[in-house]
């Protein structure tokens, strides 16, 4: 298959991907005998918006007490593994002792630390246990929300499409209000990360008094695809006196919330990973093999585990009909192959993340119906990227979908 592609290759260096990372700014430096109050932690405790057993989740709100809490800037939920998985939260602390913070959605059990405007820490407490917060509750019909309300302020009603959506997918999340008792003078809607609370993205729509408005979101921002996770609408209505109504509480990890997925699982139907040889890096005559095998009946549907571009669309003697896609907003090719049929779609042709490509056949060189997946790093298939072991994605992917 190699010579097939070189033809159309193009020139890896010139499409090397810088991969560093931006270092953050250096600490500061508090200099050489300027006192920084250390913070101290002495007792964490969930008490909002808790999991049973005062156990905190994604959404709840811990009390921090302890001592040097004054400068307190964040809250940094350090994870089960290593730094990858800390997240942070903003604090405006109260006083010296006391300090409310918000679980982030994408928090894990572990220890935390306070962090101060002078860059102090406190040392690590003993693990607080935390729970991933419940799945968003669907309210895809527009209700009354039970969200803060000044008085005179108008009524809102709000509702969100659909509670699980994918990167590059050909349906949106809808999200749809009403307001009424008054018009507004000012809307804004606001898309907020669930997993630290930060506002990705926001529109200003023109108040319209009674009328159902709606704002829909296809899971980008500017051109790029948004980071997996949960994430949910705000709403907040400002009548003319001033007064505010908002759809949702801060921290509210299911009112017009979704999950946000970045691929689908491609088989459609009942499937297995078959044995040792069906794994990446099996031995075959003369090569490995490149890809993971997953074992269907003949004929189950076979969708886009993420949308992009079709590069190839062919017949070949050993892969049979295969499809080969470019994903959008990922620097990765997608190989499917043994198709039953040839994939209706034709090199150049846009495909969404989810969208039927085929079926899954034993076409080419193939004992038994299924689907040779494989992954490629940039700069692509057969370009000068390399196949890599799809399964830990695959078995994520069908996790999820
Ligand atoms: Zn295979």
């Amino acid at each position: 298959m190699r010579d097939t592609h070189l033809a159309a290759g193009r020139c890896a260096s010139a499409l090397v991907l810088c991969l560093c990372a931006v270092a953050p700014g250096a600490a500061a430096d508090s200099g050489g005998g300027m006192y920084v109050a250390q913070p101290k932690v002495v007792k964490v405790k969930c008490v909002s918006r808790c999991a049973s057993k005062k156990r905190a989740q994604g959404g709840s709100t811990l009390r921090i007490v302890g001592s040097g809490l004054g400068s307190a800037e964040e809250v940094v939920f350090h994870g089960t593994y290593g730094t990858g998985d800390d997240v942070s939260t903003p604090v405006r602390p109260s006083g010296d002792t006391r300090l409310r913070a918000r679980v982030p959605g994408g928090a894990l059990t572990g220890p935390i630390t306070v962090v101060t405007s002078q860059g102090a820490e406190s040392r690590p407490t003993a693990p607080v246990a935390i729970l991933p917060p419940p799945p968003p509750a669907p309210n895809a019909v527009l209700s009354p929300v039970p969200g803060p309300r000044d008085a005179g302020a108008p009524q809102i009603e709000t509702g969100t499409s659909r509670t699980k959506a994918y990167v590059g997918a050909r349906r949106a999340v809808t999200f749809s209000f009403r307001v009424s008792g008054g018009t507004a003078s000012a809307l804004t809607v606001e898309l907020v990360n669930g997993s630290d609370g930060s506002v990705v993205k926001s529109w200003t729509p023109t108040p319209a008094s009674a009328e159902v408005q709606s704002i829909t979101w296809n899971g980008s921002i500017g051109h790029t695809a948004a980071t997996p996770g949960r994430y949910s609408f705000r709403l907040t209505a400002s009548a003319p006196s001033g007064a505010v109504a908002r759809s949702a509480q801060t921290g509210d990890l299911q009112r017009d919330a979704f999950d946000l997925y970045d691929h689908v699982f491609p088989v459609r139907g009942r499937h297995d990973y078959g044995n040792e040889g069906a794994r990446f890096g099996a031995g075959r005559a003369g090569h490995t093999h490149q890809g993971q095998d997953v074992f269907a009946k003949c004929g189950t549907r076979l969708v886009a585990a993420r949308g992009g571009r079709v590069k190839f669309e062919q017949y070949h003697a050993a892969a049979g009909h295969y499809i080969v896609i470019d994903g959008a907003g990922t620097d990765l090719d997608y190989a499917y192959m043994h198709l039953a049929e040839p994939s209706p779609f034709d090199p150049g042709d846009r495909v969404y993340t989810g969208q039927r490509i085929g079926s899954v056949g034993d076409t080419g060189n193939a004992e038994g119906c299924h689907l040779h997946f494989e992954m490629w790093s940039p700069p692509g298939w057969y370009e000068g990227g390399e196949p890599f072991d799809p399964l830990p994605s695959l078995q994520a992917w069908d996790s999820w979908s």
